[in-house]
């Protein structure tokens, strides 16, 4: 058995709302939403953040990427949204399987940078 959480998400291990499912990707609300539409996107396969990306995973990546987007709009986020990737330490990352939090709904967001 797999110690990542997330890993777990995808083998159903554990239960999580998921949003969509294919091949290389599965997305699903965080249990701990901070906006009125957040929810994640990650690759099937165990990476443990964005600094271990290699040239392998530019596939599954582009299906992050274009998956996020759909289901932004999908969700209710027409008026745009927020994409987060938290990485090692210092960028405050908690869980190591690397995954893309989306963060919209009808109000604007705060502003962060
Ligand atoms: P970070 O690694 O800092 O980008 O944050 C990890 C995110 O994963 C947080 O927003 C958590 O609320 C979320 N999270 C942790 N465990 C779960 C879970 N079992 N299901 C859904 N979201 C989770």
């Amino acid at each position: 058995m797999s110690d990542c959480i997330f890993c777990r998400i995808v083998s159903g291990e554990i239960p999580a709302k998921k949003i969509y499912e294919d091949d290389l990707v599965v997305a699903f609300h965080d249990i701990n939403p901070i906006a009125p539409v957040h929810f994640l996107v990650i690759p099937k396969v165990h990476v443990a953040s964005m600094a271990e990306l290699t040239d392998e995973h530019e596939a599954v990546m582009g299906r992050v990427m274009t998956v996020a987007g759909r289901l932004a709009r999908e969700q209710g986020a027409t008026d745009g949204f927020r994409t987060i990737i938290n990485t090692g330490r210092v960028g405050r990352q908690e869980v190591y399987h690397l995954h893309v939090h989306i963060l919209g709904g009808p109000e604007v967001l705060p502003a962060m940078l």
